[in-house]
């Protein structure tokens, strides 16, 4: 990069770059994110195939393909995007979709990257279109054309990037165009985790908080988890609440009921607004189909968080169907509410009509 596009860069970025990590909670959460593949629990098989491809470019001294990360949100897609830096001995440059507003915070970003970098974009369905643009020659030939002056003495400058890897995620892998999906070379999708896993996070996270917590809590905790390493560290920091206001510090199963108990969630992880959300459906409308938005306003909450936080677990736990049609309950939603099932509802299989 030669001294002009450097001033362009320089002049060009600004604070969107890492705005991602700036809040309390987040810097909770840093602390508990793993830094390298072999502390990341779970996930076995994208592990396993990942640390392939990161030993085959560092042997190749290439920057990894730019990778797409699918998944819920709070799976560890991040942690992944700074795992993979960290694993290839990388600079990391992390935004957020939302947050590139016009064509010159992405060209600000891109010609900043160094060579072998990773930069991460969450929630890549956002990006707008002139962006997305932009971003499929910057993936697949490493330039960007920037537009200079306006009207007819306007032209277009070609500015060469370095080897950088795109690291892409999202939570609705449908929402993202082909086009761009097509751009990565490799694709992960980062499933729930099982209890035994979630366990094993736990047990890490409390190490690190130097929480004590039996083994007997660990095991409800990660039950109530929702398959969600986030929702497991943030229930442990409020346990260690509980344990310490109610207790000697020390986190039991009694502390554990006591302390789930107050925060409205059940022993599978449903929350209140998981039930609302069910008992709304059948009962304003006679078990779906409903659609998504009628559902979000009926249940007053917004559809990003119905669609990527609510559903799928409801969906995984069998509650809950997505239809062409719209949202169906199951016959295993009528049961958790003992609301008295219709006859015309199929086992597990939703409302027939
Ligand atoms: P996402 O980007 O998918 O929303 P994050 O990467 O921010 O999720 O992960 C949320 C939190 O969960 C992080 O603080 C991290 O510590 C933890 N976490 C996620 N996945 C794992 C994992 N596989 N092993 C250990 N901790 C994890």
């Amino acid at each position: 990069m030669d001294e002009h596009d450097r001033t362009l860069g320089d002049l060009l970025e600004s604070s969107i770059v890492s705005t991602s990590f700036q809040s309390e909670a987040d810097r909770q959460e840093n602390i508990l994110r793993p830094k390298l593949l072999a502390d990341f629990q779970g996930q076995a098989r994208l592990k396993e195939n990942l640390a392939v491809f990161i030993k085959a470019a560092r042997s190749r001294g290439e920057a990894l393909d730019h990778t797409f990360l699918i998944g819920p949100p709070g799976l560890g897609k991040t942690t992944l995007a700074s795992i993979i830096a960290n694993e290839m001995e990388a600079e990391i440059r992390m935004t957020s979709a939302p947050a590139l507003d016009k064509p010159k915070d992405l060209a600000g970003i891109l010609t900043n990257v160094t060579e072998g970098s990773v930069f991460f974009i969450d929630e890549i369905h956002r990006l707008k279109p002139a962006l997305e643009e932009m971003l499929y020659i910057a993936m697949e030939d490493y330039e960007i054309d920037w537009v200079i002056g306006q009207g007819p003495a306007a032209r277009t400058m070609r500015i060469p990037l370095p080897r950088f890897t795109l690291v892409g995620a999202t939570t609705k892998a449908g929402s993202v165009s082909s086009p761009l999906a097509s751009r990565f070379g490799i694709t992960a999708h980062i499933e729930f985790y099982n209890e035994e896993e979630l366990s094993q996070i736990i047990e890490r996270s409390a190490a690190i908080m130097e929480v004590d917590i039996e083994a007997d809590a660990i095991a409800v905790l990660a039950r109530c988890s929702r398959g969600t390493p986030r929702i497991a560290n943030r229930l442990l920091r409020r346990l260690r609440d509980f344990a310490s206001v109610i207790g000697d510090g020390h986190i039991t199963v009694e502390v554990v009921d006591f302390g789930l108990g107050r925060l409205g969630i059940d022993g599978q992880g449903l929350e209140r607004q998981d039930r609302n959300i069910l008992r709304t459906i059948i009962e304003f409308y006679g078990g779906g189909p409903v659609g998504a938005e009628t559902l979000s306003i009926s249940v007053g909450e917004a559809i990003e968080s119905l669609e990527d936080f609510y559903e799928p677990y409801l969906i995984q736990k069998g509650y809950l169907k997505r239809t062409p049609r719209g949202r169906m309950t199951t016959k295993l939603a009528y049961d958790l509410l003992n609301i008295p099932c219709p006859r015309n509802l199929d086992d597990n299989q939703g409302i027939l009509f």
